[in-house]
């Protein structure tokens, strides 16, 4: 037999969620094409998606066997599965005897697929005894989970793409689309094509790419969204564009939302957002006279310390206007990772159960623990991301299992998680590369199955589930993640993880969402690879899936009515710029780089669009601080330093300078990471950390 292999699957960049086909030849190499009859993308696929295949065909970097060391004085060496196994559970056995199951955690990813979410979960919260589980989501969207929750009653995204085909205004708050979203902003760039009058409002910092094609583009000051969101929010309400009959019959709390936002004058607002109040004028007439209003977001509102309370003044927009359950119109989170939704359905972390239970609700516990077949959940919360980090520094957790990231990059304040590390007791992680930084740091290495090398499912942003096919064997002895899962719970000695295989896996997770608002009871593998990606919920037998949500104008709340949010704080709380650090930094993601760059960056071509990380500094500030387009500067905060290249740039106010994240010590050099800099500041209510405020100094680096 010497064919080809042909197989459709699922990009495992980002949250767009687009279908691939992928192509196995008799050698086992992959090559890679847009799935035309996918609905995501048409055949379309972003530089990521479309060079996705060389970073499966080189397996130059892949961890192919299990290392571990007996102590941090040694070398790790190569091991059996049986001995690395063995060891994970004696030693988190000890350390659960000793000091407690809370003394042990895990650090997933939303790059991990649904069973794999499901089973860690199912491991740590129901048999460990330890809500001791969270995700690098938390450091992309779990802001925007908070204001779903609390408008809506539950984390439930309204609407789908092809709402965007039937929409005539967006407003693009806090994102960058065009790059991190590239196909979904093709469909966007399409839709205005083909229909002129469609508007695009971008807000943002920084001048992007999706803000140059914007129709307006406000560049407000970091950290005065919800000033500008309230002021929008008045406008609409003084010019008779609040949907009364929408807010009187289906909202609760308007009352005290239009007290708020009347308190500020537009012309205070755009003095402080440092906008213009007939910017304020146009773009609330353009939303209040749209026959489909959209607005999307993502990390610009969602990493800060008042990432919640932003997220609930712009969904408050929706709500006056009523803008919400009808077709081409609604609040579109965007999520970054390719799985993030996947991850928040199987409660994947540390303060969320199941089936969008709440950790909080002792019957909810009891509902999971039962399903379980278990005593009981633990009431007490589990450390979120930084939470975590915290208390291995401190001693508090002994142990820390990592899965399928890498947060010696992309976790904030980098000093303290390196502390973290050196302070655990006992460090696993499980990944694909010997690229990751956090590899350095195991004590126990687990060689994982990455994509097409095994099969499972994922949710993308528009609540789309799609199955990702295995096409290849993974290289050596790595294992697709849930099978070490499962593998490591027997030797627990913990019954209910006798899987056969991911789709066993699969199917008790759907059985667990029956009569829930996510039900996908009747969902199965042989549908998804049969008929194709689909949106829960599915609740019957051959039911189609649901595009949208609320059509009926029924929430999920007890009243059923959508509740209006007010924010706690208006203004920012991060720290204020200074004499010794008078820049905002605000760091984010390039076009052609994902996450950490230990996939992304083993593609030469895609390396040629940002070779290295560059400080983007407007040429007032480079004039003032005497820093010239390439100069080396030193870029300082109160946790650290960086020394990258200047770039002089447009596309930054005064004042701001911009960052990207995805550069590593192993990749580069230690100043090279922009999470040197950062601070472990999180919302209080999300715990989501402030990325996009940090206030550091820069000057031109004089080698000593
Ligand atoms: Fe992959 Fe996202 Fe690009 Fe689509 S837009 S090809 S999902 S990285």
């Amino acid at each position: 037999m010497n064919s080809k292999k042909k197989l459709k699957t699922t990009c495992s960049y980002c949250g767009v969620g687009c279908g691939i086909l992928a192509e196995v030849n008799p050698q086992a190499k992959v090559s890679v094409q847009g799935d035309p009859e996918h609905p995501v993308n048409a055949g379309m696929l972003c530089s990521k998606g479309m060079n996705l295949h060389y970073v499966v065909n080189d397996t130059s970097d892949r961890i192919l066997y299990p290392e571990m060391r007996w102590s941090r004085t040694h070398p790790r060496q190569r091991v059996t599965w049986d001995e690395a196994l063995d060891r994970a559970a004696a030693v988190f056995k000890s350390l659960i005897r000793k000091h407690g199951p809370n003394s042990v955690g895990f650090y997933i990813s939303g790059q991990c697929l649904t069973e794999e979410y499901y089973i860690a979960n199912k491991l740590a919260k129901g048999f460990l005894g330890t809500n001791n589980i969270d995700t690098n989501s938390r450091l992309c969207m779990s802001s925007a989970v908070v204001a779903y929750k609390k408008t809506f009653g539950e984390d439930s995204v309204p609407i789908s793409y092809a709402d965007i085909e039937l929409a005539d205004t967006f407003l693009i708050a806090g994102a960058n689309p065009a790059w991190n979203h590239p196909i979904l902003f093709r469909r966007l760039e399409k839709h205005k094509e083909k229909n002129p009058n469609t508007k695009v409002i971008v807000v943002d910092p920084r001048k992007t790419d999706s803000a140059s094609f914007a129709d307006i583009h406000l560049q407000l000051i970091p950290g005065t969204d919800i000033i500008l969101y309230n002021a929008i929010g008045r406008r609409l309400i003084e010019t008779g564009y609040a949907d009364e009959s929408f807010v009187k019959n289906h909202t609760e709390n308007y009352q005290a939302y239009r007290k708020q936002v009347m308190e500020t004058s537009l012309k205070d607002a755009a003095a402080l957002c440092g906008i213009t109040v007939d910017e304020i004028k146009e773009v609330s007439e353009l939303i209040g006279k749209a026959k489909g209003f959209i607005s999307m977001w993502a990390m610009g509102l969602n990493q800060s310390s008042i990432g919640t309370d932003k997220n609930f003044a712009l969904l408050n927009l929706s709500l006056v206007t009523g803008k919400v359950g009808k077709p081409g119109n609604g609040p579109f989170s965007l999520t970054g990772q390719p799985n993030a939704m996947g991850g928040r359905e199987v409660g994947g972390m540390a303060n969320l159960l199941a089936v969008h239970k709440d950790l909080q609700n002792p019957q909810h516990r009891q509902d999971v623990a039962d399903f379980w077949g278990v005593d009981q959940i633990s009431p007490t919360p589990g450390y979120t991301a930084t939470e975590m980090f915290d208390a291995l520094a401190s001693g508090e957790m002994k142990a820390v299992w990592v899965i399928c990231t890498n947060p010696m990059v992309s976790l904030p304040n980098l000093g303290q998680i390196e502390k973290a590390f050196a302070n655990a007791k006992f460090v696993v992680v499980q990944d694909i590369s010997h690229r990751s930084d956090t590899v350095a740091y195991a004590d126990l290495v687990l060689p994982a199955a990455g994509w097409l090398e095994k099969e499972g499912t994922m949710t993308n942003s528009e609540r789309r589930i799609s199955y990702l096919n295995k096409g290849i064997n993974p290289p050596g002895e790595a294992r697709p993640d849930v099978e070490i899962l499962c593998d490591f719970a027997k030797r627990m000695g913990f019954r209910g993880f006798n899987f056969a295989n991911a789709e066993e896996i699969y199917e008790e997770y759907c059985a667990m969402t029956k009569g829930t608002n996510i039900d996908i009871s009747f969902l199965n593998y042989d549908r998804l690879k049969n008929e194709g990606s689909i949106q829960w919920p599915v609740p019957e037998y051959r039911h189609p899936g649901t595009a949208r949500l609320f059509a009926d104008k029924k929430f999920y709340t007890p009243s059923q009515k959508a509740i209006f949010n007010i924010p706690a704080q208006i203004e920012n709380t991060s720290e204020k710029i200074s004499a010794e650090f008078p820049f905002v930094l605000t760091t984010g993601r390039i076009r052609d780089q994902w996450h950490t760059m230990t996939k992304t960056g083993k593609v030469a071509r895609l390396r040629t669009h940002y070779a290295q990380p560059v400080l983007e500094i407007s040429r007032l500030d480079g004039y003032i601080y005497k820093v010239k387009d390439g100069d080396v500067v030193e870029v300082k905060s109160k946790n650290g330093i960086v020394r990258v290249r200047a770039k002089i740039s447009n596309s930054v106010r005064n004042g701001v300078v911009f960052l990207p994240m995805h550069w590593g010590k192993q990749l580069e050099n230690d100043l090279n990471r922009a999470n040197n800099l950062t601070f472990t500041r999180v919302d209080p209510q999300s715990k989501e950390p402030d990325f996009k405020y940090t206030t550091v100094s820069v000057t031109k680096y004089q080698k000593p």
